[in-house]
């Protein structure tokens, strides 16, 4: 064994020990980090030959990194939609690495079946049954990509042709319909092979609306008819956190035939608020759901579920055995049912963060959130320098400057937002006007903080 590897084995215990230390020190300071820091990252330095053990990669780590990583964990950081990691959730994340165990198939350890009560648990969260089978994936984008898989799979077995098999191509063109979707889903239509250019945005309600006009979405599933047409409905877009009717669209499948996938990756918590539920009444009738769970959740990045009513279609698409061997059968390993073969524990930090706080402790975060969002509104819309483009429905706060609201001005004042080190916004484009949107979804965030970066908003208006 090299030296230092094995001089590393011998202190192991007490390297964990340096790298929590070190951890506890940068977490106590991150409320008071910079919230985004825009100077230059260092040059970068050669691979070294010999190796400075784990605690020389700490100090250099330190010394060289460390103080140009951002604040975005942090309770004022409201750029995307960002989320921060729960102490428990930290907790569970360090222990998937520490056991570092391989999630692709369930032999010899229990990792699998903790991964299947967690599953368990998310389901009860969002109101699905147990229809819905769940796998976890890196984040929503694949959450996303897996079940318009298996939508494409679907569709083959609507039309008699196997898809995994023969490819996209035995589909034809497939029509995919959807009012405001996430960006995810083009490029999911591309990886899959359907194309970006087939999805079909169908018009939206009127009056400042991002929902979908379900009467609109009956017209174009009339006008597909006979090409096979996947529905991706939205569950809390990302400018103005508006609700497609899950109920109604799920309705038309009385006329039309079409794979329902949800787009739900932070929307799907509005279930866990008694009083925003409605919003995501009939997410049970989807074929498929992506729920992002290092958003709102506040687990540590990488972490997203995908359910689905058809699981037998996803083992066709992601099933990895040999030809040989045939399907797998009785409950799916996790290798046949996601992109990825060998896979981390991706549920033990969000296994923590439910044992340690329950559904009550993470009600309350979506809730407080909820609030602070709604109290950032009333503040900007008293704001002489900013407007509010949209009512703020949840978690999000959509705005922009009074006058004309050019991209450079804009653009210029998202910049000294995040050059103060109080806050980031993210810059966006809503119903053609350049526009800020800021999103509540850290667990750390309170009153105060919004206070601070409403304070900010307002010296950055003040000179835009
Ligand atoms: C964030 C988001 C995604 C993509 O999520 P990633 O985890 O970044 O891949 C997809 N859809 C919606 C609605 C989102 O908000």
């Amino acid at each position: 064994m090299d030296p230092t590897l094995a001089d590393d084995l011998s202190r192991l215990p007490e390297l964990l020990q340096a790298a929590r230390d070190f951890a506890a020190g940068e977490v106590a300071g991150l409320a008071e980090r910079p919230v985004a820091l825009l100077g230059r990252a260092p040059a970068r330095a050669p691979l070294p030959d010999g190796g400075a053990g784990a605690a020389g990669a700490l100090a250099r780590f330190a010394r060289r990194w460390a103080p140009g990583f951002s604040g975005s964990a942090g309770p004022r950081y409201l750029g995307f939609v960002t989320g921060g990691a729960t102490p428990a959730s930290v907790t569970g994340d360090w222990l998937t690495s520490a056991y570092d165990q391989n999630l692709s198939g369930a032999g010899g350890s229990w990792a699998a079946a903790l991964e299947h009560e967690t599953l368990g648990w998310l389901r009860e969260l969002f109101g699905l049954g147990e229809e819905h089978g769940g796998a976890f994936v890196t984040g929503a984008t694949v959450s996303n990509t897996v079940g318009l898989a298996i939508g494409r799979e679907w569709l083959g077995e609507r039309l008699g042709v196997s898809v995994s098999r023969q490819g996209a191509a035995a589909l034809g063109p497939v029509d995919v319909l959807s009012g405001s979707p996430h960006s995810s889903v083009p490029k999911a239509l591309s990886v899959l092979g359907i194309g970006r250019d087939r999805l079909r945005q169908v018009p939206l309600l009127p009056g400042n609306r991002e929902a979908v006009d379900v009467a609109a979405l009956d017209a174009a599933l009339a006008e597909a008819a006979g090409r096979p047409v996947i529905v991706v409905a939205n569950a809390g877009t990302v400018n103005t956190v508006d609700f497609d009717d899950l109920r109604a669209i799920a309705a038309l499948k009385e006329r039309h035939d079409f794979w329902l996938h949800v787009d739900a990756a932070f929307g799907a918590f509005a279930a866990l608020s008694p009083a925003h539920a409605h919003l995501v009444a009939g997410l049970d009738a989807a074929d498929s759901v992506c729920v992002d769970l290092h958003k709102w959740l506040n687990v540590p990045y990488d972490a997203a579920v995908q359910f689905t009513r058809r699981q037998d279609l996803q083992v066709a698409v992601f099933h990895n055995a040999s030809p040989y061997l045939g399907l797998p059968a009785g409950e799916p390993d996790f290798l046949h049912l996601t992109p990825e073969n060998s896979r981390r524990l991706r549920a033990l930090p969000a296994w923590f963060s439910l044992v340690a706080y329950g559904s009550a402790g993470h009600r309350e975060i979506v809730e407080r959130n909820i609030a602070l969002a709604r109290s950032l509104g009333e503040g900007i819309a008293a704001l002489p320098g900013l407007r509010l483009l949209a009512p703020v429905r949840l978690n999000v706060v959509c705005f922009t400057l009074t006058g004309d609201p050019a991209q450079e001005r804009v653009d210029a004042l998202a910049r000294e937002v995040a050059a103060s080190g109080e806050a980031y916004v993210t810059p966006t484009v809503y119903d053609g006007v350049p526009a800020l949107r800021a999103a509540f979804s850290n667990w750390r965030t309170t009153e105060a903080d919004t206070r601070r970066v409403l304070a900010a908003l307002a010296a950055a208006a003040a000179t835009a």
